[in-house]
Protein backbone atom coordinates (compact mmCIF):
# COMPACT_ATOMS: atom_id res chain seq x y z
CA UNK A 1 0.00 0.00 0.00
CA UNK A 2 1.39 3.44 -0.92
CA UNK A 3 2.72 5.55 2.19
CA UNK A 4 2.62 9.13 3.22
CA UNK A 5 4.00 11.16 5.62
CA UNK A 6 1.16 13.53 5.36
CA UNK A 7 -2.22 13.35 4.38
CA UNK A 8 -4.35 16.54 3.86
CA UNK A 9 -8.15 16.53 3.08
CA UNK A 10 -9.84 19.37 1.62
CA UNK A 11 -8.09 21.21 -1.07
CA UNK A 12 -9.82 24.49 -0.23
CA UNK A 13 -7.48 27.55 0.57
CA UNK A 14 -6.84 25.96 3.93
CA UNK A 15 -6.00 22.58 2.43
CA UNK A 16 -3.99 23.87 -0.35
CA UNK A 17 -1.95 26.27 1.99
CA UNK A 18 -1.28 23.37 4.58
CA UNK A 19 0.01 21.67 1.44
CA UNK A 20 2.58 24.46 0.63
CA UNK A 21 3.55 24.56 4.05
CA UNK A 22 4.43 21.32 4.52
CA UNK A 23 6.30 20.53 1.56
CA UNK A 24 8.34 23.80 1.83
CA UNK A 25 9.69 22.64 5.24
CA UNK A 26 10.49 19.53 3.39
CA UNK A 27 8.08 17.08 3.96
CA UNK A 28 5.98 14.24 2.30
CA UNK A 29 2.87 15.24 1.51
CA UNK A 30 -0.49 14.29 -0.14
CA UNK A 31 -3.81 16.26 -0.96
CA UNK A 32 -7.37 14.40 -1.97
CA UNK A 33 -9.93 17.13 -3.02
CA UNK A 34 -13.50 15.32 -3.70
CA UNK A 35 -14.11 17.95 -6.11
CA UNK A 36 -12.25 20.42 -8.19
CA UNK A 37 -9.70 22.62 -5.97
CA UNK A 38 -11.48 25.35 -4.63
CA UNK A 39 -15.19 24.57 -5.53
CA UNK A 40 -16.24 24.62 -1.81
CA UNK A 41 -16.12 27.80 -0.13
CA UNK A 42 -12.85 28.95 -1.15
CA UNK A 43 -14.61 29.50 -4.70
CA UNK A 44 -17.71 30.49 -2.97
CA UNK A 45 -17.00 33.53 -1.71
CA UNK A 46 -16.99 37.32 -1.78
CA UNK A 47 -13.41 38.03 -2.55
CA UNK A 48 -12.36 40.55 -0.16
CA UNK A 49 -9.06 41.18 1.21
CA UNK A 50 -10.22 41.84 4.28
CA UNK A 51 -8.10 44.60 5.90
CA UNK A 52 -10.02 43.77 9.77
CA UNK A 53 -11.89 46.77 9.54
CA UNK A 54 -15.32 44.65 9.51
CA UNK A 55 -14.69 43.11 12.70
CA UNK A 56 -12.49 45.36 14.55
CA UNK A 57 -15.43 46.27 16.92
CA UNK A 58 -17.17 42.80 17.40
CA UNK A 59 -14.36 40.51 17.13
CA UNK A 60 -11.09 42.48 17.77
CA UNK A 61 -9.19 38.58 17.50
CA UNK A 62 -10.32 38.14 13.96
CA UNK A 63 -9.79 41.51 13.23
CA UNK A 64 -6.16 41.74 14.28
CA UNK A 65 -5.87 37.90 12.48
CA UNK A 66 -6.97 39.82 8.96
CA UNK A 67 -4.85 42.99 9.22
CA UNK A 68 -1.14 41.24 9.89
CA UNK A 69 -2.64 38.62 6.91
CA UNK A 70 -3.65 40.85 4.46
CA UNK A 71 -0.42 42.41 4.67
CA UNK A 72 1.65 39.27 4.07
CA UNK A 73 -0.51 38.28 1.40
CA UNK A 74 -0.18 41.50 -0.64
CA UNK A 75 3.37 40.78 -0.67
CA UNK A 76 3.80 37.32 -1.32
CA UNK A 77 0.72 37.00 -3.75
CA UNK A 78 0.25 40.34 -5.09
CA UNK A 79 -0.80 39.78 -8.89
CA UNK A 80 -3.92 37.92 -7.71
CA UNK A 81 -5.04 41.18 -5.41
CA UNK A 82 -6.70 44.07 -6.90
CA UNK A 83 -5.33 46.68 -4.55
CA UNK A 84 -8.02 49.02 -5.02
CA UNK A 85 -8.67 50.11 -1.25
CA UNK A 86 -12.46 50.17 0.49
CA UNK A 87 -14.59 52.65 2.42
CA UNK A 88 -16.76 52.18 5.12
CA UNK A 89 -19.77 54.28 5.14
CA UNK A 90 -22.87 55.40 7.82
CA UNK A 91 -26.57 56.27 6.27
CA UNK A 92 -29.43 58.04 8.22
CA UNK A 93 -30.56 55.83 11.06
CA UNK A 94 -27.60 53.97 11.50
CA UNK A 95 -26.08 53.84 15.18
CA UNK A 96 -24.02 57.23 15.46
CA UNK A 97 -22.09 55.60 17.76
CA UNK A 98 -20.44 52.83 16.09
CA UNK A 99 -17.80 55.33 14.35
CA UNK A 100 -16.12 56.20 17.51
CA UNK A 101 -15.90 52.35 18.37
CA UNK A 102 -15.11 51.29 15.11
CA UNK A 103 -11.73 53.88 15.22
CA UNK A 104 -10.71 52.87 18.20
CA UNK A 105 -11.38 48.80 17.49
CA UNK A 106 -9.28 49.46 14.28
CA UNK A 107 -6.70 51.01 15.96
CA UNK A 108 -6.38 48.18 18.51
CA UNK A 109 -5.98 45.74 15.91
CA UNK A 110 -3.55 47.80 13.71
CA UNK A 111 -5.42 48.46 10.96
CA UNK A 112 -5.31 51.79 9.01
CA UNK A 113 -7.98 54.03 8.72
CA UNK A 114 -8.53 57.34 6.91
CA UNK A 115 -11.09 59.77 8.16
CA UNK A 116 -12.86 60.76 5.29
CA UNK A 117 -14.99 64.37 4.33
CA UNK A 118 -18.04 63.41 2.84
CA UNK A 119 -17.30 65.53 -0.72
CA UNK A 120 -14.10 63.60 -0.50
CA UNK A 121 -15.85 60.45 -0.56
CA UNK A 122 -18.44 61.36 -2.92
CA UNK A 123 -15.52 62.57 -5.05
CA UNK A 124 -13.79 58.99 -4.91
CA UNK A 125 -16.76 57.18 -5.21
CA UNK A 126 -19.02 58.85 -7.51
CA UNK A 127 -21.94 56.29 -7.63
CA UNK A 128 -22.56 56.87 -3.54
CA UNK A 129 -25.66 57.44 -2.02
CA UNK A 130 -25.24 61.41 -1.50
CA UNK A 131 -27.35 60.63 2.23
CA UNK A 132 -23.74 59.53 3.42
CA UNK A 133 -23.39 60.87 7.16
CA UNK A 134 -19.51 59.61 7.66
CA UNK A 135 -17.00 57.97 5.53
CA UNK A 136 -13.94 56.18 6.96
CA UNK A 137 -10.94 54.66 4.36
CA UNK A 138 -9.60 51.67 4.63
CA UNK A 139 -7.15 49.12 3.11
CA UNK A 140 -9.79 46.44 1.95
CA UNK A 141 -9.16 44.93 -1.50
CA UNK A 142 -10.35 42.40 -4.25
CA UNK A 143 -8.79 38.95 -4.36
CA UNK A 144 -9.14 36.29 -6.47
CA UNK A 145 -9.64 33.11 -4.45
CA UNK A 146 -9.05 30.38 -7.31
CA UNK A 147 -6.14 32.24 -8.56
CA UNK A 148 -5.03 32.30 -4.84
CA UNK A 149 -6.06 28.28 -4.48
CA UNK A 150 -4.23 27.19 -7.08
CA UNK A 151 -1.23 28.97 -6.96
CA UNK A 152 -0.92 27.62 -3.46
CA UNK A 153 -1.06 24.23 -4.91
CA UNK A 154 0.87 24.71 -8.35
CA UNK A 155 3.58 26.27 -5.52
CA UNK A 156 3.52 23.02 -3.37
CA UNK A 157 3.69 20.93 -6.42
CA UNK A 158 6.69 22.79 -7.86
CA UNK A 159 8.54 21.78 -3.83
CA UNK A 160 7.51 18.10 -4.38
CA UNK A 161 3.54 17.75 -2.76
CA UNK A 162 0.95 15.79 -4.47
CA UNK A 163 -2.21 16.96 -4.90
CA UNK A 164 -5.19 15.22 -6.65
CA UNK A 165 -8.71 16.51 -7.52
CA UNK A 166 -11.93 14.46 -7.42
CA UNK A 167 -10.67 12.37 -4.87
CA UNK A 168 -13.12 11.65 -2.19
CA UNK A 169 -11.94 10.21 1.43
CA UNK A 170 -14.57 7.91 2.65
CA UNK A 171 -13.06 5.37 5.02
CA UNK A 172 -10.59 5.35 7.45
CA UNK A 173 -9.30 2.41 9.78
CA UNK A 174 -7.85 2.86 12.69
CA UNK A 175 -5.92 0.97 14.81
CA UNK A 176 -4.85 1.13 18.37
CA UNK A 177 -4.59 5.01 18.51
CA UNK A 178 -4.11 6.13 15.19
CA UNK A 179 -5.53 6.71 11.82
CA UNK A 180 -3.97 3.64 9.97
CA UNK A 181 -5.19 3.52 6.40
CA UNK A 182 -7.47 5.93 4.40
CA UNK A 183 -9.38 4.73 1.60
CA UNK A 184 -10.71 6.93 -0.99
CA UNK A 185 -12.57 7.13 -4.22
CA UNK A 186 -12.46 8.32 -7.85
CA UNK A 187 -15.66 10.50 -8.64
CA UNK A 188 -14.99 9.58 -12.55
CA UNK A 189 -13.92 6.43 -11.94
CA UNK A 190 -15.34 4.70 -9.15
CA UNK A 191 -12.03 3.66 -8.47
CA UNK A 192 -11.06 3.10 -4.64
CA UNK A 193 -7.75 3.30 -3.30
CA UNK A 194 -5.75 2.93 0.12
CA UNK A 195 -2.93 4.94 1.51
CA UNK A 196 -0.90 4.73 5.12
CA UNK A 197 -0.49 8.22 6.92
CA UNK A 198 2.06 8.96 9.24
CA UNK A 199 -0.49 11.90 10.21
CA UNK A 200 -3.85 13.56 8.68
CA UNK A 201 -5.12 17.00 8.45
CA UNK A 202 -8.87 17.48 8.13
CA UNK A 203 -8.95 20.53 6.26
CA UNK A 204 -12.78 20.07 4.93
CA UNK A 205 -14.41 22.89 5.82
CA UNK A 206 -18.21 23.06 6.05
CA UNK A 207 -17.40 18.81 5.69
CA UNK A 208 -14.66 18.70 8.56
CA UNK A 209 -17.51 17.42 11.10
CA UNK A 210 -18.11 14.39 8.67
CA UNK A 211 -14.81 13.67 7.75
CA UNK A 212 -14.11 14.05 11.57
CA UNK A 213 -16.92 11.25 12.30
CA UNK A 214 -15.14 8.74 10.17
CA UNK A 215 -13.03 8.20 13.31
CA UNK A 216 -15.77 8.89 15.47
CA UNK A 217 -14.09 12.21 16.37
CA UNK A 218 -15.99 15.27 16.84
CA UNK A 219 -14.99 18.52 15.50
CA UNK A 220 -16.76 21.77 17.16
CA UNK A 221 -18.68 23.68 14.16
CA UNK A 222 -21.03 25.82 13.52
CA UNK A 223 -22.31 26.14 9.81
CA UNK A 224 -23.83 29.20 8.39
CA UNK A 225 -25.05 29.95 5.25
CA UNK A 226 -24.03 32.87 3.18
CA UNK A 227 -25.44 33.96 -0.16
CA UNK A 228 -23.98 36.56 -2.69
CA UNK A 229 -25.26 38.17 -5.79
CA UNK A 230 -22.74 39.00 -9.19
CA UNK A 231 -24.10 42.25 -10.70
CA UNK A 232 -22.92 43.12 -14.32
CA UNK A 233 -19.71 45.69 -14.28
CA UNK A 234 -17.56 47.51 -11.60
CA UNK A 235 -20.04 50.28 -9.69
CA UNK A 236 -17.54 51.28 -7.83
CA UNK A 237 -13.60 51.63 -7.80
CA UNK A 238 -13.16 50.08 -4.51
CA UNK A 239 -14.94 48.09 -1.72
CA UNK A 240 -17.66 49.83 0.02
CA UNK A 241 -19.25 48.08 3.53
CA UNK A 242 -21.76 49.30 5.78
CA UNK A 243 -20.47 51.45 8.88
CA UNK A 244 -22.53 49.60 11.13
CA UNK A 245 -22.16 45.80 13.25
CA UNK A 246 -21.97 43.42 10.06
CA UNK A 247 -24.85 42.12 8.90
CA UNK A 248 -26.24 41.67 5.92
CA UNK A 249 -26.14 43.27 2.71
CA UNK A 250 -22.86 45.62 3.90
CA UNK A 251 -20.68 44.95 1.65
CA UNK A 252 -19.68 45.87 -2.04
CA UNK A 253 -16.72 44.11 -4.14
CA UNK A 254 -15.49 45.15 -7.48
CA UNK A 255 -14.29 41.74 -8.95
CA UNK A 256 -12.39 41.49 -12.09
CA UNK A 257 -15.44 42.61 -14.26
CA UNK A 258 -18.30 42.40 -12.31
CA UNK A 259 -19.41 43.69 -8.55
CA UNK A 260 -20.24 41.04 -5.96
CA UNK A 261 -23.23 41.79 -3.72
CA UNK A 262 -22.77 40.39 0.17
CA UNK A 263 -23.44 38.28 2.07
CA UNK A 264 -26.59 37.02 4.18
CA UNK A 265 -26.10 34.54 7.32
CA UNK A 266 -28.82 31.90 7.82
CA UNK A 267 -29.05 28.72 9.08
CA UNK A 268 -27.97 25.87 6.17
CA UNK A 269 -30.52 23.48 5.37
CA UNK A 270 -27.73 20.94 4.95
CA UNK A 271 -23.83 20.54 4.55
CA UNK A 272 -24.14 20.07 0.46
CA UNK A 273 -26.14 21.87 -2.44
CA UNK A 274 -26.35 25.76 -0.64
CA UNK A 275 -28.53 28.08 -3.00
CA UNK A 276 -29.33 31.57 -2.82
CA UNK A 277 -32.49 32.11 -2.42
CA UNK A 278 -35.06 35.04 -4.35
CA UNK A 279 -35.76 36.45 -0.79
CA UNK A 280 -32.00 37.13 -0.23
CA UNK A 281 -31.00 38.21 -3.12
CA UNK A 282 -34.16 40.59 -2.67
CA UNK A 283 -32.34 41.51 0.79
CA UNK A 284 -29.32 41.96 -1.04
CA UNK A 285 -29.95 44.23 -3.71
CA UNK A 286 -31.85 46.62 -1.14
CA UNK A 287 -29.49 47.16 1.53
CA UNK A 288 -26.62 47.73 -0.86
CA UNK A 289 -29.06 49.90 -2.87
CA UNK A 290 -29.05 52.38 0.08
CA UNK A 291 -25.26 52.92 -0.43
CA UNK A 292 -25.15 53.06 -4.08
CA UNK A 293 -28.68 53.97 -5.71
CA UNK A 294 -27.76 52.70 -9.16
CA UNK A 295 -28.11 49.17 -7.93
CA UNK A 296 -31.63 48.93 -8.43
CA UNK A 297 -31.63 49.15 -11.75
CA UNK A 298 -28.43 46.97 -12.53
CA UNK A 299 -28.41 43.90 -13.84
CA UNK A 300 -27.95 40.78 -11.75
CA UNK A 301 -26.13 38.11 -13.46
CA UNK A 302 -26.16 35.41 -10.28
CA UNK A 303 -26.61 34.29 -7.14
CA UNK A 304 -24.63 31.42 -5.08
CA UNK A 305 -24.32 30.85 -1.80
CA UNK A 306 -22.33 29.03 0.79
CA UNK A 307 -21.35 27.61 4.31
CA UNK A 308 -18.98 29.59 6.75
CA UNK A 309 -17.12 26.41 8.64
CA UNK A 310 -17.33 28.91 11.78
CA UNK A 311 -16.13 27.93 15.17
CA UNK A 312 -18.59 26.29 17.31
CA UNK A 313 -18.19 28.45 20.85
CA UNK A 314 -22.02 28.88 21.48
CA UNK A 315 -22.66 31.40 19.37
CA UNK A 316 -24.26 31.42 15.75
CA UNK A 317 -24.35 33.49 12.75
CA UNK A 318 -23.20 36.78 12.75
CA UNK A 319 -22.34 36.37 16.83
CA UNK A 320 -19.93 33.94 15.82
CA UNK A 321 -16.41 34.56 15.92
CA UNK A 322 -14.19 34.65 12.34
CA UNK A 323 -10.75 33.03 14.30
CA UNK A 324 -9.81 29.82 13.99
CA UNK A 325 -9.28 26.40 15.98
CA UNK A 326 -6.88 23.75 15.71
CA UNK A 327 -8.60 20.37 16.81
CA UNK A 328 -5.99 17.73 17.87
CA UNK A 329 -8.17 14.06 18.48
CA UNK A 330 -5.54 12.13 20.40
CA UNK A 331 -8.32 11.91 22.90
CA UNK A 332 -10.49 10.43 20.68
CA UNK A 333 -8.12 7.87 19.70
CA UNK A 334 -6.58 9.35 16.37
CA UNK A 335 -3.57 10.87 18.11
CA UNK A 336 -1.99 11.25 14.71
CA UNK A 337 -5.26 13.36 13.14
CA UNK A 338 -5.62 16.86 13.85
CA UNK A 339 -9.06 19.27 12.00
CA UNK A 340 -8.82 22.95 11.38
CA UNK A 341 -12.59 25.10 12.31
CA UNK A 342 -12.82 28.81 11.21
CA UNK A 343 -10.79 31.12 9.95
CA UNK A 344 -11.57 33.59 6.70
CA UNK A 345 -10.20 32.95 3.09
CA UNK A 346 -7.99 36.41 4.38
CA UNK A 347 -6.52 33.98 7.39
CA UNK A 348 -6.26 30.85 5.29
CA UNK A 349 -2.02 30.98 5.10
CA UNK A 350 -1.97 32.13 8.86
CA UNK A 351 -4.59 28.58 9.64
CA UNK A 352 -1.87 26.73 7.75
CA UNK A 353 1.03 27.79 9.04
CA UNK A 354 -0.84 26.82 12.70
CA UNK A 355 -1.57 23.77 11.32
CA UNK A 356 2.07 22.27 10.15
CA UNK A 357 3.67 23.82 13.32
CA UNK A 358 1.36 21.35 15.13
CA UNK A 359 2.38 18.19 12.60
CA UNK A 360 5.89 19.39 12.72
CA UNK A 361 5.37 18.64 16.43
CA UNK A 362 3.72 15.74 15.89
CA UNK A 363 6.48 14.23 13.70
CA UNK A 364 9.66 15.73 15.35
CA UNK A 365 10.30 17.92 12.45
CA UNK A 366 11.89 20.86 13.37
CA UNK A 367 12.04 23.15 9.99
CA UNK A 368 10.50 26.32 10.01
CA UNK A 369 7.71 27.76 8.08
CA UNK A 370 8.62 29.75 5.18
CA UNK A 371 4.94 30.61 3.45
CA UNK A 372 4.87 34.69 5.23
CA UNK A 373 8.08 35.31 2.90
CA UNK A 374 8.35 33.13 -0.01
CA UNK A 375 6.21 34.86 -2.85
CA UNK A 376 3.63 31.98 -4.17
CA UNK A 377 5.16 31.64 -7.69
CA UNK A 378 8.22 33.19 -9.39
CA UNK A 379 7.80 34.36 -12.94
CA UNK A 380 8.10 32.99 -16.20
CA UNK A 381 9.56 35.87 -17.89
CA UNK A 382 8.41 39.21 -19.36
CA UNK A 383 5.76 38.85 -21.75
CA UNK A 384 6.48 39.99 -25.49
CA UNK A 385 3.31 38.84 -27.74
CA UNK A 386 2.75 41.45 -30.02
CA UNK A 387 -0.56 39.93 -31.58
CA UNK A 388 -2.34 40.08 -28.48
CA UNK A 389 -3.69 42.89 -26.99
CA UNK A 390 -1.96 45.20 -23.89
CA UNK A 391 -5.65 44.56 -22.66
CA UNK A 392 -6.05 40.68 -22.57
CA UNK A 393 -2.50 40.53 -21.19
CA UNK A 394 -2.81 42.77 -18.69
CA UNK A 395 -6.26 40.52 -17.47
CA UNK A 396 -4.25 37.39 -17.73
CA UNK A 397 -1.85 39.42 -15.11
CA UNK A 398 -4.26 39.53 -13.00
CA UNK A 399 -5.94 36.08 -13.45
CA UNK A 400 -1.94 34.22 -14.05
CA UNK A 401 -0.05 35.82 -12.22
CA UNK A 402 3.68 34.73 -12.78
CA UNK A 403 2.19 32.21 -15.17
CA UNK A 404 0.87 34.79 -17.48
CA UNK A 405 4.04 34.90 -19.84
CA UNK A 406 3.17 30.89 -20.14
CA UNK A 407 -0.47 31.48 -20.80
CA UNK A 408 -0.02 34.15 -23.56
CA UNK A 409 3.09 32.16 -25.13
CA UNK A 410 0.45 29.42 -25.66
CA UNK A 411 -2.18 31.48 -26.71
CA UNK A 412 0.68 32.58 -29.79
CA UNK A 413 1.89 29.14 -30.41
CA UNK A 414 -1.49 27.34 -30.78
CA UNK A 415 -3.06 30.12 -33.02
CA UNK A 416 -5.48 30.52 -29.98
CA UNK A 417 -5.53 34.71 -29.99
CA UNK A 418 -9.33 34.77 -30.63
CA UNK A 419 -11.98 35.96 -28.31
CA UNK A 420 -14.22 32.49 -27.22
CA UNK A 421 -15.62 34.13 -23.76
CA UNK A 422 -17.00 37.82 -25.23
CA UNK A 423 -17.71 38.89 -21.72
CA UNK A 424 -14.72 38.12 -19.93
CA UNK A 425 -12.54 38.35 -22.79
CA UNK A 426 -11.08 34.78 -22.49
CA UNK A 427 -9.16 33.59 -25.36
CA UNK A 428 -9.29 30.26 -27.36
CA UNK A 429 -5.52 29.92 -26.12
CA UNK A 430 -6.27 30.30 -22.42
CA UNK A 431 -9.12 27.49 -22.92
CA UNK A 432 -6.92 25.10 -24.84
CA UNK A 433 -3.78 25.86 -22.44
CA UNK A 434 -5.77 24.85 -19.03
CA UNK A 435 -7.86 21.98 -20.93
CA UNK A 436 -4.64 20.05 -21.53
CA UNK A 437 -3.66 20.27 -17.73
CA UNK A 438 -4.69 16.51 -16.12
CA UNK A 439 -6.37 18.42 -13.06
CA UNK A 440 -8.92 19.93 -15.46
CA UNK A 441 -11.81 17.33 -16.31
CA UNK A 442 -15.17 19.86 -16.58
CA UNK A 443 -15.83 22.51 -17.85
CA UNK A 444 -16.51 24.61 -14.85
CA UNK A 445 -12.70 23.56 -14.14
CA UNK A 446 -11.69 25.91 -16.81
CA UNK A 447 -14.49 28.16 -15.93
CA UNK A 448 -12.77 28.31 -12.35
CA UNK A 449 -9.20 29.04 -13.93
CA UNK A 450 -10.15 31.43 -16.75
CA UNK A 451 -13.57 32.91 -15.82
CA UNK A 452 -14.67 32.02 -18.82
CA UNK A 453 -18.60 31.69 -19.00
CA UNK A 454 -18.47 33.79 -15.79
CA UNK A 455 -19.79 36.96 -17.40
CA UNK A 456 -23.09 38.52 -18.10
CA UNK A 457 -24.17 36.12 -20.53
CA UNK A 458 -23.53 33.23 -18.16
CA UNK A 459 -22.05 30.92 -21.11
CA UNK A 460 -25.06 31.21 -23.18
CA UNK A 461 -23.03 32.82 -25.85
CA UNK A 462 -19.89 30.94 -25.82
CA UNK A 463 -20.56 27.93 -24.25
CA UNK A 464 -19.88 25.88 -27.29
CA UNK A 465 -17.36 27.96 -28.29
CA UNK A 466 -15.77 27.42 -24.49
CA UNK A 467 -16.31 23.11 -25.47
CA UNK A 468 -14.94 23.71 -29.03
CA UNK A 469 -11.83 25.48 -27.26
CA UNK A 470 -11.53 22.60 -24.73
CA UNK A 471 -11.70 19.15 -26.86
CA UNK A 472 -8.65 17.55 -26.78
CA UNK A 473 -7.72 15.41 -29.63
CA UNK A 474 -8.78 11.93 -30.23
CA UNK A 475 -10.54 12.43 -26.13
CA UNK A 476 -13.62 10.36 -25.92
CA UNK A 477 -15.29 12.76 -23.51
CA UNK A 478 -19.03 12.75 -24.17
CA UNK A 479 -19.45 16.30 -25.20
CA UNK A 480 -22.83 16.75 -25.12
CA UNK A 481 -22.82 16.03 -21.02
CA UNK A 482 -19.83 18.34 -20.76
CA UNK A 483 -21.95 20.76 -21.98
CA UNK A 484 -25.35 20.30 -20.27
CA UNK A 485 -23.42 19.68 -16.84
CA UNK A 486 -21.83 23.54 -17.19
CA UNK A 487 -25.32 24.48 -18.60
CA UNK A 488 -26.63 23.30 -15.42
CA UNK A 489 -25.02 24.52 -13.35
CA UNK A 490 -24.75 28.05 -14.70
CA UNK A 491 -28.45 28.09 -14.52
CA UNK A 492 -28.93 27.17 -10.97
CA UNK A 493 -27.13 30.32 -10.27
CA UNK A 494 -28.77 32.34 -13.00
CA UNK A 495 -32.78 31.31 -11.49
CA UNK A 496 -32.96 33.21 -7.87
CA UNK A 497 -32.17 36.65 -10.08
CA UNK A 498 -34.85 36.19 -13.00
CA UNK A 499 -37.03 38.85 -13.37
CA UNK A 500 -38.86 41.13 -16.35
CA UNK A 501 -36.99 41.52 -19.25
CA UNK A 502 -34.38 39.21 -17.47
CA UNK A 503 -36.42 36.50 -17.47
CA UNK A 504 -37.73 36.78 -21.09
CA UNK A 505 -34.29 36.66 -22.18
CA UNK A 506 -33.65 33.29 -20.18
CA UNK A 507 -36.63 31.47 -21.80
CA UNK A 508 -35.58 32.52 -25.34
CA UNK A 509 -32.37 31.00 -24.57
CA UNK A 510 -33.72 28.17 -22.74
CA UNK A 511 -35.85 27.46 -26.20
CA UNK A 512 -32.89 27.83 -28.44
CA UNK A 513 -30.72 25.26 -26.55
CA UNK A 514 -33.91 22.53 -25.95
CA UNK A 515 -35.46 23.15 -29.31
CA UNK A 516 -32.52 24.19 -31.77
CA UNK A 517 -29.42 22.05 -30.08
CA UNK A 518 -31.84 19.77 -28.22
CA UNK A 519 -29.95 20.40 -24.61
CA UNK A 520 -30.98 21.00 -21.14
CA UNK A 521 -33.08 18.17 -21.26
CA UNK A 522 -33.34 18.45 -17.75
CA UNK A 523 -34.85 20.99 -17.56
CA UNK A 524 -37.74 20.91 -20.76
CA UNK A 525 -38.50 17.75 -18.50
C1 LIG B 1 -20.88 33.56 2.04
C2 LIG B 1 -19.43 33.61 2.38
C3 LIG B 1 -18.67 34.75 2.09
C4 LIG B 1 -17.34 34.82 2.48
N1 LIG B 1 -16.60 35.91 2.12
C5 LIG B 1 -15.30 35.98 2.48
C6 LIG B 1 -14.51 37.08 2.06
O1 LIG B 1 -14.95 37.95 1.31
N2 LIG B 1 -13.23 37.14 2.50
C7 LIG B 1 -12.68 36.17 3.31
O2 LIG B 1 -11.53 36.32 3.72
N3 LIG B 1 -13.40 35.08 3.67
C8 LIG B 1 -14.68 34.95 3.27
N4 LIG B 1 -15.42 33.85 3.58
C9 LIG B 1 -14.79 32.77 4.37
C10 LIG B 1 -13.96 31.85 3.50
O3 LIG B 1 -14.58 31.59 2.27
C11 LIG B 1 -13.73 30.52 4.21
O4 LIG B 1 -13.34 30.74 5.53
C12 LIG B 1 -12.64 29.70 3.52
O5 LIG B 1 -12.83 29.68 2.14
C13 LIG B 1 -12.65 28.29 4.07
O6 LIG B 1 -11.66 27.55 3.36
P1 LIG B 1 -11.51 26.00 3.60
O7 LIG B 1 -10.39 25.56 2.77
O8 LIG B 1 -11.45 25.76 5.07
O9 LIG B 1 -12.90 25.38 3.14
P2 LIG B 1 -13.37 24.97 1.66
O10 LIG B 1 -12.95 25.95 0.68
O11 LIG B 1 -14.83 24.68 1.76
O12 LIG B 1 -12.55 23.64 1.40
C14 LIG B 1 -12.87 22.40 1.97
C15 LIG B 1 -12.73 21.37 0.88
O13 LIG B 1 -12.80 20.06 1.42
C16 LIG B 1 -13.34 19.22 0.43
N5 LIG B 1 -13.83 17.97 1.04
C17 LIG B 1 -14.88 17.83 1.88
N6 LIG B 1 -15.03 16.53 2.22
C18 LIG B 1 -14.05 15.84 1.59
C19 LIG B 1 -13.71 14.47 1.53
N7 LIG B 1 -14.41 13.53 2.19
N8 LIG B 1 -12.66 14.08 0.76
C20 LIG B 1 -11.93 15.01 0.06
N9 LIG B 1 -12.24 16.33 0.09
C21 LIG B 1 -13.28 16.75 0.85
C22 LIG B 1 -14.46 20.08 -0.15
O14 LIG B 1 -14.88 19.63 -1.41
C23 LIG B 1 -13.84 21.46 -0.16
O15 LIG B 1 -13.29 21.79 -1.42
C24 LIG B 1 -16.76 33.73 3.17
C25 LIG B 1 -17.49 32.57 3.40
C26 LIG B 1 -18.81 32.49 2.99
C27 LIG B 1 -19.56 31.22 3.18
Amino acid sequence: MARVQVLVIGGGAVGAGILRDLALRGMDALLLEQGDFCSGASGGNQGMLHSGARYAVKDPVSAKECAKESHILRSIAGPFIDDCGGMFVSLPGDDEGYPEAFLKGCGKAGVEVESLEIKEALLREPRLSNRIRSAIGVNDASIDPFSLALGNIESARIAGAKALNYQRVVRMKRGKSTVEEVHYQDAFSGEMKRIKPEIVVNAAGAWSAKVASLVQAQVPLALDKGSMVVVDGRYTHGLINRLRMPSDGDIIVPSHSTTILGTTSEAPGGVDGARASVEEVEKLRKECSAMLPGLESCRMVRAYARLRPLVDNGERGRDASRSFSIIEHSSSGSENMISLVGGKLTTYRLMAEKAVDVVSELLGDRARCRTAKEPLLVSSGAVTVRTIPNRSLERMRRKYGPRQAEVARHCQTHRGEERVCDCEEVLRGEISYFAGHPDVRTLSDIMRRTRAGMGYCQSSLCAFKILSAARKENSDENSRRLLEDFLAERRRGIEPVLEGEQLRQEIFRSYLLQGTYRLEREAAE
